[in-house]
């Protein structure tokens, strides 16, 4: 299966992406967790994306793209791959499209977790908070006034993948406002139609 979570930043995707990956044995590609671990790595990509990422804009699509392009070569990906957080551009969106045409490969299908953002901003804090307890660092991009700007960037750039994806006639979506394990059942239902 080959599949695109798409949602605002809080809405659930990195969580239920884990969750299917695990059960349906296909890796789960994060552009985010990429990133950032090519900042911790201190690797030219993760020089450059480390203040945009900071600030909660958008790395350059161009380097998002070559990203993914080099993960989805990697054998774990033959059978299939979530995208977590990519493509965050309709411009990143037709690149994704070339590179699969290019390599014979189509998507499943784009799952778009749906939410009410005013209830996000809680969440991002409740997860900073969890985080800490855990006595784990926080990420920078999580206190609330970048959320906010993440947030912006999501409505402006990324959302309109929706009506993007929703005309070529794939787009599914889920309540992403239920209880995790709800959520994660809706979406076995789903994929499961799409499974091979
Ligand atoms: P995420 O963990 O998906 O929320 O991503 C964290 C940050 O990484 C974002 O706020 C962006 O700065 C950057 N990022 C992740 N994925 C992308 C992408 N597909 N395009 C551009 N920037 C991205």
């Amino acid at each position: 299966m080959r599949l695109i979570f798409l949602g605002p930043p809080g809405a659930g995707k990195g969580t239920q992406a884990a969750r299917v990956s695990e059960r349906w044995g296909i890796p789960q590609l994060s552009t985010g967790d990429m990133l950032r671990a090519a900042v911790a790595a201190g690797t030219p990509v993760g020089r450059e994306a480390k203040a945009i990422m900071d600030s909660g804009a958008l790395v350059p699509d161009a380097v998002v793209v070559g990203i993914v392009a080099d993960r989805i070569e990697e054998p774990d990906a033959k059978g299939g791959f979530i995208l977590d957080g990519f493509p965050r551009t309709v411009a990143q969106a037709d690149a994704l499209d070339a590179m699969l045409a290019s390599k014979g490969m189509g998507l499943d299908t784009v799952v778009e977790f749906v939410v009410d953002e005013a209830i996000l901003v809680e969440r991002i804090a409740t997860r900073a908070r969890e985080t800490e307890a855990r006595g784990e660092p926080v990420r920078k991009d999580d206190n609330p006034e970048v959320f906010k700007t993440r947030l912006e960037a999501y409505r402006q750039q990324t959302a309109p993948l929706s009506a993007h994806y929703a005309g070529k006639g794939m787009l599914d979506r889920v309540d992403g406002m239920q209880p995790i394990d709800a959520v994660t059942e809706q979406l076995v239902a789903l994929l499961t139609k799409y499974q091979g």
